[in-house]
Protein backbone atom coordinates (compact mmCIF):
# COMPACT_ATOMS: atom_id res chain seq x y z
CA UNK A 1 0.00 0.00 0.00
CA UNK A 2 1.36 3.41 -0.90
CA UNK A 3 2.00 6.07 1.71
CA UNK A 4 -1.70 6.12 2.36
CA UNK A 5 -0.62 4.89 5.40
CA UNK A 6 3.28 5.32 7.61
CA UNK A 7 3.67 3.69 10.73
CA UNK A 8 -0.20 3.22 11.66
CA UNK A 9 -1.24 6.19 10.60
CA UNK A 10 -3.57 7.11 7.93
CA UNK A 11 -2.68 10.23 6.16
CA UNK A 12 -4.29 12.94 4.17
CA UNK A 13 -4.82 13.24 0.27
CA UNK A 14 -3.92 16.70 -0.40
CA UNK A 15 -2.79 17.84 -3.77
CA UNK A 16 -1.29 14.55 -4.81
CA UNK A 17 1.14 13.71 -1.91
CA UNK A 18 0.33 11.85 1.03
CA UNK A 19 0.96 14.34 4.25
CA UNK A 20 0.35 14.18 7.87
CA UNK A 21 -1.74 17.35 8.16
CA UNK A 22 -0.75 20.26 10.87
CA UNK A 23 0.98 20.03 14.42
CA UNK A 24 1.43 16.28 14.57
CA UNK A 25 -2.42 16.24 15.51
CA UNK A 26 -4.35 13.22 14.60
CA UNK A 27 -7.73 11.31 15.93
CA UNK A 28 -8.20 7.75 17.38
CA UNK A 29 -10.53 5.53 15.07
CA UNK A 30 -12.39 3.12 17.38
CA UNK A 31 -13.58 -0.38 16.02
CA UNK A 32 -16.97 0.13 16.72
CA UNK A 33 -17.67 -4.27 16.83
CA UNK A 34 -15.10 -4.59 19.83
CA UNK A 35 -14.92 -0.84 21.76
CA UNK A 36 -11.51 -1.23 20.90
CA UNK A 37 -9.14 1.26 19.33
CA UNK A 38 -8.33 0.50 15.63
CA UNK A 39 -5.78 3.28 14.14
CA UNK A 40 -4.58 6.47 14.15
CA UNK A 41 -5.76 9.22 11.55
CA UNK A 42 -3.64 12.31 10.91
CA UNK A 43 -5.88 15.41 11.24
CA UNK A 44 -5.62 18.43 8.51
CA UNK A 45 -5.96 21.94 10.02
CA UNK A 46 -5.81 25.27 8.79
CA UNK A 47 -2.79 25.41 6.95
CA UNK A 48 -3.43 21.85 4.87
CA UNK A 49 -6.98 23.59 4.26
CA UNK A 50 -5.35 26.17 2.89
CA UNK A 51 -2.77 24.15 0.67
CA UNK A 52 -5.58 22.07 -0.63
CA UNK A 53 -8.01 25.33 -1.40
CA UNK A 54 -5.15 26.97 -3.46
CA UNK A 55 -3.80 23.31 -5.49
CA UNK A 56 -7.85 23.35 -6.48
CA UNK A 57 -7.85 26.36 -7.60
CA UNK A 58 -4.36 26.22 -9.46
CA UNK A 59 -5.70 22.67 -10.94
CA UNK A 60 -8.71 24.72 -12.17
CA UNK A 61 -7.40 27.49 -13.38
CA UNK A 62 -4.64 25.35 -14.96
CA UNK A 63 -7.64 23.63 -16.82
CA UNK A 64 -6.67 20.11 -15.70
CA UNK A 65 -9.98 18.85 -15.71
CA UNK A 66 -11.87 21.29 -17.01
CA UNK A 67 -10.23 21.35 -20.58
CA UNK A 68 -9.09 17.88 -20.94
CA UNK A 69 -10.96 16.82 -23.89
CA UNK A 70 -14.37 15.46 -22.46
CA UNK A 71 -13.26 11.76 -23.78
CA UNK A 72 -9.95 11.77 -21.74
CA UNK A 73 -12.35 13.11 -18.22
CA UNK A 74 -14.06 9.72 -19.44
CA UNK A 75 -11.39 7.54 -19.75
CA UNK A 76 -9.93 9.10 -16.49
CA UNK A 77 -13.01 8.26 -14.47
CA UNK A 78 -13.12 4.42 -15.99
CA UNK A 79 -9.41 4.21 -14.87
CA UNK A 80 -10.57 5.22 -11.19
CA UNK A 81 -13.38 2.90 -11.21
CA UNK A 82 -10.57 0.11 -12.32
CA UNK A 83 -8.16 0.69 -9.51
CA UNK A 84 -11.20 1.08 -6.71
CA UNK A 85 -11.79 -2.38 -8.19
CA UNK A 86 -7.56 -3.56 -6.90
CA UNK A 87 -7.93 -1.86 -3.76
CA UNK A 88 -11.84 -3.09 -2.89
CA UNK A 89 -10.94 -5.82 -0.19
CA UNK A 90 -8.18 -3.87 1.59
CA UNK A 91 -10.04 -1.18 1.49
CA UNK A 92 -13.34 -2.89 2.59
CA UNK A 93 -11.79 -4.69 5.62
CA UNK A 94 -10.35 -1.36 7.23
CA UNK A 95 -13.83 0.13 6.68
CA UNK A 96 -15.82 -2.96 7.57
CA UNK A 97 -13.27 -2.51 11.45
CA UNK A 98 -14.06 1.08 11.36
CA UNK A 99 -17.47 1.57 10.99
CA UNK A 100 -18.74 -1.62 12.34
CA UNK A 101 -20.71 -2.83 8.94
CA UNK A 102 -20.36 -5.96 7.52
CA UNK A 103 -17.45 -6.90 5.38
CA UNK A 104 -19.89 -7.48 2.23
CA UNK A 105 -21.42 -4.38 3.27
CA UNK A 106 -17.79 -2.65 3.24
CA UNK A 107 -17.12 -4.20 0.22
CA UNK A 108 -20.28 -3.21 -1.50
CA UNK A 109 -19.69 0.00 -0.70
CA UNK A 110 -16.10 0.12 -2.82
CA UNK A 111 -17.95 -1.68 -5.39
CA UNK A 112 -20.86 0.79 -5.70
CA UNK A 113 -18.09 3.70 -5.60
CA UNK A 114 -16.34 1.99 -8.71
CA UNK A 115 -19.86 2.25 -9.90
CA UNK A 116 -20.26 5.94 -9.97
CA UNK A 117 -16.67 6.81 -11.78
CA UNK A 118 -18.13 4.19 -14.66
CA UNK A 119 -21.42 5.67 -14.98
CA UNK A 120 -20.56 9.62 -14.72
CA UNK A 121 -17.24 8.45 -17.01
CA UNK A 122 -20.02 7.45 -19.38
CA UNK A 123 -21.44 10.89 -19.90
CA UNK A 124 -18.49 13.03 -19.48
CA UNK A 125 -18.23 13.53 -23.03
CA UNK A 126 -22.26 13.89 -22.64
CA UNK A 127 -22.80 16.63 -21.20
CA UNK A 128 -24.49 18.73 -23.76
CA UNK A 129 -25.81 22.33 -24.24
CA UNK A 130 -28.66 23.90 -26.57
CA UNK A 131 -29.10 25.82 -29.69
CA UNK A 132 -31.87 28.14 -29.11
CA UNK A 133 -34.19 29.96 -32.15
CA UNK A 134 -34.16 33.79 -31.94
CA UNK A 135 -34.72 34.25 -35.67
CA UNK A 136 -32.12 34.50 -38.46
CA UNK A 137 -30.42 37.48 -37.37
CA UNK A 138 -28.95 35.35 -34.41
CA UNK A 139 -27.11 32.08 -33.19
CA UNK A 140 -28.20 31.47 -29.57
CA UNK A 141 -26.44 28.51 -27.97
CA UNK A 142 -26.36 27.20 -24.11
CA UNK A 143 -22.99 25.67 -22.35
CA UNK A 144 -22.66 23.43 -19.37
CA UNK A 145 -19.73 25.05 -17.27
CA UNK A 146 -18.08 23.80 -14.03
CA UNK A 147 -18.43 25.53 -11.14
CA UNK A 148 -14.52 25.43 -9.93
CA UNK A 149 -13.89 24.22 -6.53
CA UNK A 150 -16.30 21.79 -4.81
CA UNK A 151 -16.35 21.13 -1.37
CA UNK A 152 -17.67 17.95 -0.36
CA UNK A 153 -18.49 17.32 3.47
CA UNK A 154 -19.37 13.68 3.60
CA UNK A 155 -21.14 11.49 6.52
CA UNK A 156 -20.02 8.48 8.31
CA UNK A 157 -22.62 5.62 7.65
CA UNK A 158 -21.77 5.52 3.95
CA UNK A 159 -18.43 7.45 3.84
CA UNK A 160 -17.09 5.71 0.49
CA UNK A 161 -19.56 5.15 -1.79
CA UNK A 162 -21.30 8.69 -0.81
CA UNK A 163 -17.69 10.26 -1.51
CA UNK A 164 -17.76 8.55 -4.86
CA UNK A 165 -21.87 9.40 -5.38
CA UNK A 166 -20.43 13.60 -5.54
CA UNK A 167 -16.66 13.15 -6.87
CA UNK A 168 -17.50 11.23 -9.89
CA UNK A 169 -19.78 13.41 -11.14
CA UNK A 170 -17.99 16.78 -10.32
CA UNK A 171 -15.34 15.24 -11.88
CA UNK A 172 -16.80 14.08 -14.89
CA UNK A 173 -18.30 18.22 -15.36
CA UNK A 174 -14.30 19.32 -14.66
CA UNK A 175 -14.17 20.43 -11.44
CA UNK A 176 -12.13 20.11 -8.30
CA UNK A 177 -12.69 18.36 -5.31
CA UNK A 178 -12.00 18.98 -1.92
CA UNK A 179 -13.70 16.13 0.73
CA UNK A 180 -13.52 16.38 3.87
CA UNK A 181 -14.10 12.92 5.70
CA UNK A 182 -16.40 12.22 8.57
CA UNK A 183 -13.96 11.91 11.83
CA UNK A 184 -15.62 8.53 12.82
CA UNK A 185 -14.68 6.16 9.90
CA UNK A 186 -12.25 8.14 8.04
CA UNK A 187 -9.52 5.52 7.25
CA UNK A 188 -11.27 4.13 4.14
CA UNK A 189 -12.46 7.20 2.25
CA UNK A 190 -8.83 7.91 2.71
CA UNK A 191 -7.94 4.80 0.71
CA UNK A 192 -10.09 6.14 -2.09
CA UNK A 193 -7.04 8.45 -2.40
CA UNK A 194 -4.77 5.55 -3.57
CA UNK A 195 -7.10 5.01 -6.14
CA UNK A 196 -7.23 8.37 -7.27
CA UNK A 197 -3.35 9.07 -7.42
CA UNK A 198 -2.48 5.21 -9.45
CA UNK A 199 -5.20 6.30 -11.88
CA UNK A 200 -2.91 9.96 -12.30
CA UNK A 201 -5.49 12.19 -11.28
CA UNK A 202 -3.83 15.73 -12.14
CA UNK A 203 -2.25 16.85 -8.82
CA UNK A 204 -4.64 19.54 -7.06
CA UNK A 205 -7.64 18.51 -8.94
CA UNK A 206 -8.54 15.85 -6.29
CA UNK A 207 -7.79 16.66 -1.96
CA UNK A 208 -9.18 14.51 0.62
CA UNK A 209 -8.51 15.82 4.19
CA UNK A 210 -9.53 14.16 7.28
CA UNK A 211 -10.54 16.79 9.87
CA UNK A 212 -12.97 17.42 12.19
CA UNK A 213 -16.35 19.07 11.11
CA UNK A 214 -16.61 21.98 13.08
CA UNK A 215 -13.02 23.16 12.95
CA UNK A 216 -11.85 22.39 8.98
CA UNK A 217 -15.36 21.45 7.70
CA UNK A 218 -16.89 24.94 8.53
CA UNK A 219 -13.45 26.68 7.44
CA UNK A 220 -13.49 25.15 4.08
CA UNK A 221 -17.76 25.50 3.80
CA UNK A 222 -17.30 29.45 4.61
CA UNK A 223 -14.39 30.10 2.37
CA UNK A 224 -14.36 32.59 0.02
CA UNK A 225 -12.17 30.32 -2.66
CA UNK A 226 -15.13 27.80 -2.34
CA UNK A 227 -17.41 27.70 -5.66
CA UNK A 228 -20.22 25.06 -4.74
CA UNK A 229 -20.87 22.97 -1.37
CA UNK A 230 -22.32 19.30 -1.24
CA UNK A 231 -23.05 18.32 2.05
CA UNK A 232 -24.04 15.32 2.97
CA UNK A 233 -25.16 14.89 6.58
CA UNK A 234 -27.68 15.73 9.78
CA UNK A 235 -30.17 18.67 9.40
CA UNK A 236 -28.64 20.71 11.88
CA UNK A 237 -25.30 20.78 9.95
CA UNK A 238 -26.81 21.49 6.99
CA UNK A 239 -28.31 24.43 8.29
CA UNK A 240 -24.80 25.60 10.02
CA UNK A 241 -23.29 25.33 6.43
CA UNK A 242 -26.25 27.04 4.75
CA UNK A 243 -25.68 29.92 7.09
CA UNK A 244 -21.97 29.55 6.40
CA UNK A 245 -22.61 29.74 3.05
CA UNK A 246 -24.95 32.72 2.91
CA UNK A 247 -21.84 35.09 3.29
CA UNK A 248 -19.88 34.41 0.21
CA UNK A 249 -23.96 33.36 -1.35
CA UNK A 250 -21.94 29.60 -2.03
CA UNK A 251 -24.49 27.48 -3.95
CA UNK A 252 -25.05 24.31 -2.01
CA UNK A 253 -26.85 20.86 -2.50
CA UNK A 254 -28.02 19.58 0.68
CA UNK A 255 -28.59 15.71 1.61
CA UNK A 256 -29.90 15.08 4.72
CA UNK A 257 -32.05 12.90 7.08
CA UNK A 258 -34.92 11.32 6.93
CA UNK A 259 -37.83 9.37 8.36
CA UNK A 260 -39.22 7.52 5.51
CA UNK A 261 -42.61 5.65 5.70
CA UNK A 262 -43.43 2.72 4.00
CA UNK A 263 -47.49 2.43 3.26
CA UNK A 264 -48.55 -1.20 3.54
CA UNK A 265 -51.64 -1.74 1.91
CA UNK A 266 -54.25 -4.37 3.17
CA UNK A 267 -53.54 -6.83 0.23
CA UNK A 268 -49.68 -6.54 0.61
CA UNK A 269 -47.65 -9.65 0.66
CA UNK A 270 -46.41 -9.49 4.18
CA UNK A 271 -43.10 -11.99 3.37
CA UNK A 272 -42.63 -8.84 0.62
CA UNK A 273 -42.86 -6.56 3.37
CA UNK A 274 -40.87 -8.06 6.21
CA UNK A 275 -38.09 -9.38 3.62
CA UNK A 276 -37.81 -5.37 2.30
CA UNK A 277 -37.96 -4.33 6.46
CA UNK A 278 -34.80 -6.63 6.86
CA UNK A 279 -32.62 -4.41 4.26
CA UNK A 280 -34.97 -1.36 5.07
CA UNK A 281 -33.98 -0.64 8.77
CA UNK A 282 -31.66 -3.17 9.77
CA UNK A 283 -28.72 -3.06 7.13
CA UNK A 284 -26.17 -1.05 8.28
CA UNK A 285 -28.11 -1.21 11.89
CA UNK A 286 -30.26 1.07 10.62
CA UNK A 287 -28.00 3.79 10.00
CA UNK A 288 -29.10 4.83 6.54
CA UNK A 289 -30.62 8.05 5.72
CA UNK A 290 -33.78 6.25 3.72
CA UNK A 291 -34.30 4.09 6.05
CA UNK A 292 -37.53 2.61 6.22
CA UNK A 293 -38.11 3.73 9.65
CA UNK A 294 -41.89 3.82 9.59
CA UNK A 295 -43.88 1.62 8.45
CA UNK A 296 -47.92 2.57 8.68
CA UNK A 297 -49.77 -0.74 8.21
CA UNK A 298 -53.81 -1.45 7.15
CA UNK A 299 -55.78 -1.99 10.27
CA UNK A 300 -56.80 -5.30 8.50
CA UNK A 301 -53.43 -7.03 8.52
CA UNK A 302 -51.87 -4.98 11.36
CA UNK A 303 -51.11 -7.21 14.09
CA UNK A 304 -49.83 -10.06 11.51
CA UNK A 305 -47.26 -7.47 10.74
CA UNK A 306 -46.17 -6.47 13.47
CA UNK A 307 -45.89 -9.91 14.52
CA UNK A 308 -43.94 -11.48 11.82
CA UNK A 309 -41.61 -8.11 11.85
CA UNK A 310 -41.01 -9.04 15.73
CA UNK A 311 -40.03 -12.46 14.43
CA UNK A 312 -37.91 -10.89 12.04
CA UNK A 313 -36.00 -8.92 14.61
CA UNK A 314 -35.44 -11.53 17.61
CA UNK A 315 -33.82 -13.80 14.41
CA UNK A 316 -31.09 -11.74 13.64
CA UNK A 317 -27.94 -13.25 14.15
CA UNK A 318 -25.57 -10.47 15.95
CA UNK A 319 -22.14 -9.91 15.93
CA UNK A 320 -19.10 -8.36 14.41
CA UNK A 321 -18.88 -6.85 11.04
CA UNK A 322 -16.03 -9.22 9.99
CA UNK A 323 -18.54 -12.16 10.79
CA UNK A 324 -21.04 -11.17 8.17
CA UNK A 325 -23.98 -11.40 10.50
CA UNK A 326 -27.44 -9.67 9.99
CA UNK A 327 -27.27 -7.46 12.88
CA UNK A 328 -24.03 -5.29 13.40
CA UNK A 329 -22.96 -2.55 15.89
CA UNK A 330 -24.20 1.17 15.46
CA UNK A 331 -20.48 3.00 14.70
CA UNK A 332 -20.09 5.17 18.40
CA UNK A 333 -21.19 4.81 22.00
CA UNK A 334 -22.65 8.57 21.66
CA UNK A 335 -24.56 7.49 18.68
CA UNK A 336 -25.76 4.07 21.11
CA UNK A 337 -26.62 6.05 23.96
CA UNK A 338 -29.06 8.55 21.41
CA UNK A 339 -30.70 5.79 19.89
CA UNK A 340 -31.37 4.70 23.79
CA UNK A 341 -32.41 7.17 25.17
CA UNK A 342 -34.82 8.01 22.25
CA UNK A 343 -36.22 4.70 22.15
CA UNK A 344 -36.73 4.93 26.11
CA UNK A 345 -39.55 8.09 24.99
CA UNK A 346 -41.41 5.26 23.29
CA UNK A 347 -43.28 3.80 25.87
CA UNK A 348 -43.93 6.89 27.73
CA UNK A 349 -45.61 7.89 24.66
CA UNK A 350 -47.65 4.89 24.51
CA UNK A 351 -45.87 2.72 22.40
CA UNK A 352 -45.50 -1.25 22.96
CA UNK A 353 -41.98 -2.26 22.16
CA UNK A 354 -42.89 -5.65 20.12
CA UNK A 355 -39.19 -6.79 19.81
CA UNK A 356 -35.49 -5.37 21.89
CA UNK A 357 -35.85 -1.88 22.98
CA UNK A 358 -32.55 -1.31 24.17
CA UNK A 359 -28.85 -2.12 23.85
CA UNK A 360 -27.30 -5.38 23.99
CA UNK A 361 -25.25 -7.07 26.70
CA UNK A 362 -21.94 -7.48 24.64
CA UNK A 363 -18.76 -6.19 23.89
CA UNK A 364 -19.51 -3.11 21.00
CA UNK A 365 -22.29 -0.81 20.76
CA UNK A 366 -25.14 -2.96 19.91
CA UNK A 367 -28.50 -1.74 19.89
CA UNK A 368 -31.40 -4.53 19.93
CA UNK A 369 -33.22 -4.77 16.31
CA UNK A 370 -36.16 -2.94 17.67
CA UNK A 371 -40.03 -3.01 16.79
CA UNK A 372 -42.35 -0.15 18.35
CA UNK A 373 -45.63 -0.98 17.43
CA UNK A 374 -48.80 1.23 18.52
CA UNK A 375 -46.70 4.13 17.49
CA UNK A 376 -48.13 7.36 18.41
CA UNK A 377 -47.62 9.67 15.36
CA UNK A 378 -46.96 12.95 16.87
CA UNK A 379 -44.49 11.42 19.52
CA UNK A 380 -40.86 11.67 19.17
CA UNK A 381 -39.92 8.82 18.05
CA UNK A 382 -42.37 8.90 15.05
CA UNK A 383 -40.80 12.26 14.21
CA UNK A 384 -37.25 12.15 14.52
CA UNK A 385 -34.69 10.84 12.73
CA UNK A 386 -33.14 7.92 15.30
CA UNK A 387 -30.67 6.45 12.69
CA UNK A 388 -30.79 3.17 14.07
CA UNK A 389 -31.99 -0.02 14.11
CA UNK A 390 -35.74 0.74 15.44
CA UNK A 391 -38.72 0.71 13.40
CA UNK A 392 -42.25 2.30 14.38
CA UNK A 393 -45.26 0.92 13.37
CA UNK A 394 -48.74 2.62 12.99
CA UNK A 395 -52.12 1.78 11.48
CA UNK A 396 -53.90 3.06 9.61
CA UNK A 397 -57.64 2.44 8.22
CA UNK A 398 -58.01 4.67 4.71
CA UNK A 399 -55.66 5.75 2.06
CA UNK A 400 -56.26 9.04 2.65
CA UNK A 401 -55.17 8.82 6.24
CA UNK A 402 -51.70 6.77 5.11
CA UNK A 403 -50.40 9.37 2.97
CA UNK A 404 -51.15 12.13 5.84
CA UNK A 405 -49.56 10.24 8.03
CA UNK A 406 -46.69 9.51 5.70
CA UNK A 407 -46.36 13.14 5.07
CA UNK A 408 -46.61 13.99 8.70
CA UNK A 409 -43.20 14.78 9.28
CA UNK A 410 -40.40 17.38 8.50
CA UNK A 411 -39.20 14.86 6.37
CA UNK A 412 -39.26 14.27 3.17
CA UNK A 413 -36.58 11.43 1.67
CA UNK A 414 -38.29 8.46 0.44
CA UNK A 415 -41.41 6.93 0.77
CA UNK A 416 -42.96 2.98 -0.42
CA UNK A 417 -45.73 1.42 -1.04
CA UNK A 418 -46.68 -2.67 -0.71
CA UNK A 419 -49.44 -3.16 -2.71
CA UNK A 420 -50.73 -5.09 -5.89
CA UNK A 421 -53.16 -2.70 -6.86
CA UNK A 422 -51.69 -0.72 -9.36
CA UNK A 423 -53.80 2.15 -9.37
CA UNK A 424 -53.47 2.86 -6.24
CA UNK A 425 -49.82 2.54 -6.29
CA UNK A 426 -50.09 5.47 -8.74
CA UNK A 427 -52.61 7.32 -6.73
CA UNK A 428 -51.00 7.25 -3.70
CA UNK A 429 -47.16 7.41 -5.09
CA UNK A 430 -47.94 10.84 -6.38
CA UNK A 431 -49.17 12.61 -2.95
CA UNK A 432 -46.74 10.99 -1.07
CA UNK A 433 -44.17 14.13 0.03
CA UNK A 434 -40.67 12.76 -1.48
CA UNK A 435 -37.91 12.58 -3.57
CA UNK A 436 -38.09 8.55 -4.27
CA UNK A 437 -41.01 6.27 -4.05
CA UNK A 438 -40.13 2.68 -3.30
CA UNK A 439 -42.87 0.33 -4.65
CA UNK A 440 -43.06 -3.31 -3.26
CA UNK A 441 -39.07 -3.18 -2.42
CA UNK A 442 -37.22 -0.92 -0.01
CA UNK A 443 -34.27 0.68 -1.81
CA UNK A 444 -35.26 -0.21 -5.39
CA UNK A 445 -33.54 1.69 -8.05
CA UNK A 446 -29.57 2.42 -7.89
CA UNK A 447 -27.14 4.56 -8.77
CA UNK A 448 -29.01 5.69 -11.96
CA UNK A 449 -32.27 6.71 -10.12
CA UNK A 450 -32.27 10.60 -9.07
CA UNK A 451 -31.77 10.71 -5.24
CA UNK A 452 -32.63 13.39 -2.88
CA UNK A 453 -34.89 15.24 -0.36
CA UNK A 454 -37.85 18.10 0.15
CA UNK A 455 -38.71 19.55 3.60
CA UNK A 456 -35.72 19.21 5.76
CA UNK A 457 -34.52 16.09 4.06
CA UNK A 458 -32.90 18.87 1.70
CA UNK A 459 -32.37 19.63 -1.86
CA UNK A 460 -30.94 19.20 -5.15
CA UNK A 461 -30.98 15.58 -6.63
CA UNK A 462 -28.08 13.07 -6.40
CA UNK A 463 -27.42 10.06 -8.50
CA UNK A 464 -28.44 9.49 -12.08
CA UNK A 465 -27.73 12.13 -14.97
CA UNK A 466 -30.72 14.70 -12.72
CA UNK A 467 -26.98 15.02 -10.80
CA UNK A 468 -24.73 15.98 -13.19
CA UNK A 469 -26.99 18.94 -13.51
CA UNK A 470 -25.88 19.67 -10.16
CA UNK A 471 -22.14 20.45 -11.08
CA UNK A 472 -22.72 22.60 -14.13
CA UNK A 473 -23.55 25.72 -14.54
CA UNK A 474 -25.69 27.09 -17.48
CA UNK A 475 -23.92 29.68 -19.38
CA UNK A 476 -26.03 31.21 -23.17
CA UNK A 477 -23.82 32.78 -25.27
CA UNK A 478 -26.02 35.26 -27.73
CA UNK A 479 -24.59 36.19 -30.70
CA UNK A 480 -25.83 39.05 -33.27
CA UNK A 481 -25.39 38.44 -37.03
CA UNK A 482 -26.42 41.87 -37.56
CA UNK A 483 -23.37 44.06 -37.48
P1 LIG B 1 -23.22 15.20 10.69
O1 LIG B 1 -24.07 16.30 10.17
O2 LIG B 1 -22.95 15.15 12.13
O3 LIG B 1 -21.79 15.22 9.98
C1 LIG B 1 -21.66 15.14 8.58
C2 LIG B 1 -20.34 15.74 8.17
O4 LIG B 1 -20.37 17.13 8.46
C3 LIG B 1 -19.12 15.18 8.92
O5 LIG B 1 -18.06 15.02 8.02
C4 LIG B 1 -18.81 16.29 9.93
O6 LIG B 1 -17.46 16.32 10.29
C5 LIG B 1 -19.18 17.52 9.12
N1 LIG B 1 -19.46 18.72 9.90
C6 LIG B 1 -19.93 18.81 11.17
N2 LIG B 1 -20.09 20.09 11.52
C7 LIG B 1 -19.73 20.83 10.44
C8 LIG B 1 -19.71 22.23 10.17
N3 LIG B 1 -20.09 23.14 11.07
N4 LIG B 1 -19.30 22.64 8.95
C9 LIG B 1 -18.92 21.75 8.02
N5 LIG B 1 -18.92 20.41 8.22
C10 LIG B 1 -19.33 19.97 9.42
O7 LIG B 1 -23.90 13.87 10.16
P2 LIG B 1 -23.43 12.37 10.45
O8 LIG B 1 -23.79 12.04 11.85
O9 LIG B 1 -22.04 12.18 9.97
O10 LIG B 1 -24.37 11.56 9.43
C11 LIG B 1 -25.65 11.17 9.74
C12 LIG B 1 -26.66 12.09 9.10
O11 LIG B 1 -26.42 12.17 7.69
C13 LIG B 1 -28.08 11.57 9.24
O12 LIG B 1 -28.94 12.63 9.53
C14 LIG B 1 -28.37 11.00 7.86
O13 LIG B 1 -29.73 10.92 7.54
C15 LIG B 1 -27.63 11.95 6.98
N6 LIG B 1 -27.34 11.35 5.67
C16 LIG B 1 -28.00 11.81 4.57
C17 LIG B 1 -27.78 11.20 3.33
C18 LIG B 1 -28.49 11.67 2.10
O14 LIG B 1 -28.05 11.33 1.01
N7 LIG B 1 -29.59 12.40 2.20
C19 LIG B 1 -26.88 10.15 3.24
C20 LIG B 1 -26.22 9.71 4.39
C21 LIG B 1 -26.44 10.33 5.60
Amino acid sequence: MSAFIKDGLARNFLAGNWVEGDGGNRIAVEDPGSAEHLAHCALAGEESLGKALEAARASFERGDLADMRPSDRASLLWRIAVEIHTIADEGADLLCRESGKTLSAAHEEFEEAAQYFEYYGGVADKIEGKSIPLGPDYVDYTVYEPYGVSAQIVPWNFPVSIAARSLAPAMAAGNSVIIKSPELDPIGLAMLGVALERADVPKGAVSILNGIGRDIGAKLVASSEVDQIVFTGSVPTGQAILRAAAGPVTPSLMELGGKSAAVVLEDADIDTVIASLQSGIFYNAGQVCSAMSRVLVHRSIYEDVVECAAALANGLSVGHGLENPEHTPVISAAQLKGIEEITSTARQSGARVAAGGSSLERQGYFMAPTILADVDPASRVAQEEIFGPVVCITPFDSDAEAVALANGTDFGLVAGVFTKDLARTHRIGRKLRAGQVFVNEWFAGGISTPFGGVGKSGFGREKGLEALYNYVLTKNIAISLKG
